[in-house]
């Protein structure tokens, strides 16, 4: 995997490899004190990384699928949480410039991207609604003044990375006289009157990621800060493109959390040597078993992962497939991680345990891969309802074969 890296690859893995070290030096202050890393972010800003994805013809580094996909789970090896943060900008910003998305507004922020290091992320998720990906109305409204602009009111739940952005991208209801409601997506500076970050992020894991709620209190919007709207129960227009940012997004973050974790135990295997048995814990033959296993997760999540960003960038031909592999991947890369940080706990013992040690953070931090969209029973269902639908229109099943 690592052996074919391109020129462009190398050269992003050689700005991340040093950051990511330093982040991993701030990480467990962060983690203790829940605090935005805010300096991990003007270190991106100065190597250029805040604008990765950015289109180069608008001074951004244009990184495809499979480079951001390494870049970023070399940071992610650092530290978790501005890895996330940092993910959620960056594939935002892919996902608008591949999908050719609001061309209004699109090269002013790309170049704002790349120029300033501006972040971005959506502001979706509100408490009584959950995951807008069930098809819930937003609380949040956007209602039309007499000025031809908007008046946007509402309170977003986890929002990640919302100290550090520039823009938020709101869901909003939208609400027009003589019109049935929509649903809106508006481009919102953080600076607009009304925008107030509220530090309600708490959580058990990925402390340091700023994943707080944003309220909009009678927020004034020019009239083209709508980017798109759609009526209740159409597709969302971005998630209809099927791009896999997001999902590889999720994937690299926490399988290169799960690295951090397999060094992190290994080291520990090589180095701890308990006074009765003599010799490093590494030579036990039940140690380096459980070793072996982490070694075949992390073998199996970098190969899937780089493997369906690489087919992406390469085959065009193999989009529709790859649109449908992209949901599982997620699911088996943050499940591998889980499953790799809970051996590597097991290797550990006590010290496993400890606060304020790299390990107890990822155990904790990998484990919100399970909760962030789309989440593994939906992600199943969906792949089994394809493999069901896609065998009843078969040819080959007829209602008198129904044998194995
Ligand atoms: C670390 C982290 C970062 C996040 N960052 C962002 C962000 O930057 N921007 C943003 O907009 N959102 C973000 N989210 C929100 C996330 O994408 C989900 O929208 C949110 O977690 C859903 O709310 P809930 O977990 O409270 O679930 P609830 O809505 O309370 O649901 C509880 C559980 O039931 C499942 N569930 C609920 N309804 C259904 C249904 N109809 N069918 C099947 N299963 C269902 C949910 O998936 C969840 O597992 C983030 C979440 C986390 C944990």
């Amino acid at each position: 995997m690592d052996g074919a890296l391109t020129e462009r690859e190398r050269r992003f893995l050689a700005l991340a490899d040093p950051l990511a070290r330093r982040f991993a030096e701030r990480a467990a202050q962060h983690d203790a004190d829940g605090s935005f890393p805010h300096e991990n972010f003007a270190d991106l800003r100065a190597a250029g990384l805040l604008g990765l994805t950015a289109p180069e013809e608008c001074g951004g580094l244009g990184a495809n699928e499979l480079e951001y996909t390494l870049t970023l789970e070399r940071l992610a090896w650092g530290d978790t949480s501005t890895a996330l943060a940092l993910g959620m900008s960056l594939s935002n910003i892919g996902q608008i410039a591949e999908g050719h998305l609001w061309p209004d507004h699109a090269p002013a922020l790309f170049r704002e991207v790349a120029r300033d290091g501006a972040m971005l992320n959506a502001a979706q998720a509100e408490r009584e609604m959950g995951s807008p990906s069930y098809g819930g109305l937003p609380g949040a409204t956007a209602r039309r003044e007499p000025d031809g602009g908007w008046r946007l009111d509402g309170r977003k739940i986890y929002t990640t990375g919302a100290p550090g952005l520039r823009y938020f991208i709101v869901m909003a209801t939208v609400h027009e006289e003589g019109q049935p409601p929509r649903i809106g997506d508006f481009l919102v500076p953080s600076d607009a009157p009304g925008v107030r970050i509220e530090p309600t992020w708490n959580a058990l894991a990925l402390r340091a990621s700023g994943s707080d709620d944003v309220v909009f209190d009678h927020t004034p919007l020019p009239d083209d800060a709508l980017l798109s709207a759609r009526t209740p129960g159409e597709p969302d227009p971005r998630a209809a493109l099927g791009l896999p940012w997001g999902s590889l997004t999720l994937a690299a973050v926490y399988t290169g959390a799960a690295q951090a974790a397999r060094d992190a135990i290994v080291h520990f295997a090589a180095t701890r040597k308990p006074t009765a048995l003599g010799k490093p814990l590494g030579e036990l033959p039940n140690v380096r078993m459980r070793l072996g296993e982490i070694e075949s997760l992390l073998l199996a999540s970098r190969r899937v992962m780089l493997g369906l960003a690489a087919d992406w960038v390469a085959s065009p031909d193999a989009r529709p497939a790859l649109r449908q592999q992209a949901p599982l991947v997620k699911v088996i890369t943050t499940s591998n991680a889980v499953r790799v940080t809970d051996i590597a706990l097991c290797i550990a013992g006590g010290q496993g345990l400890q606060r304020g040690k790299p390990l107890e953070r990822i155990f904790r931090d990998v484990r919100a891969g399970l909760v962030n969209a789309p989440i593994e029973d939906v992600v199943l269902q969906n792949a089994g309802k394809s493999a069901v639908d896609a065998a009843i229109t078969s040819a080959t099943v007829s209602a008198d074969d129904s044998s194995l």
